[in-house]
């Protein structure tokens, strides 16, 4: 059996920056499930598991446009403090959960002023080269349920509440 539409892959992964630096990795954990042509992983990803057997091996190079897209930096913002409520002073570096409009959004504390805070809303690896070495553990046929939901289910995969 490969990788092709309908197909629910186990796969390991080790992600890591284009400067080599490691970024995440599944190996401690339970192996990723993703339902093949759904859209539940990058674009750059998801393309390159085409056709791959179980038990194959291989390392990618994925351009942000395949990946998390262009750093936007639209979505730098300056915001008052007391909009945060009573919360401990943030740090920078710091991922916060904002409360907007569009609904919540997570951001990234960049500066910490008397007043203000500048926090960034864009994906942490948006605009960068992802190398992944991945590793196919097992390959199956989707669900039906899997197929209506738009994702796999199990470990690794989706898990419903
Ligand atoms: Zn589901």
């Amino acid at each position: 059996m490969t990788i092709a539409e309908k197909k629910v892959v186990d796969f390991h992964y080790t992600l890591t920056s284009e400067a080599g630096v490691e970024l995440d990795s599944s190996r401690e954990r339970e192996p990723m499930s993703y339902l093949h042509g759904a859209g539940n992983i990058i674009p750059g990803l998801e393309k390159a598991m085409e056709g791959r057997a179980e038990g194959d091996q291989f390392e990618i190079q994925v351009q942000p446009d395949e990946a998390y897209g262009a750093r936007n930096p639209g979505n730098v913002q300056r915001i008052p403090l007391k909009r945060l409520g009573k919360v401990p002073r943030p740090r920078p570096g710091q991922v916060l959960g904002l409360q907007t409009q569009q609904g919540p959004v997570q951001v990234t504390v960049l500066k910490v002023g008397r007043f203000n805070i500048d926090v960034d809303a864009n994906h942490p690896l948006a605009g960068q080269v992802l190398n992944f070495a991945v590793e196919i553990v097992k390959i199956r046929d989707a669900t039906e349920e899997e197929l209506s939901h738009g994702h796999a289910h199990g470990p690794g995969g989706h898990q419903h509440g």
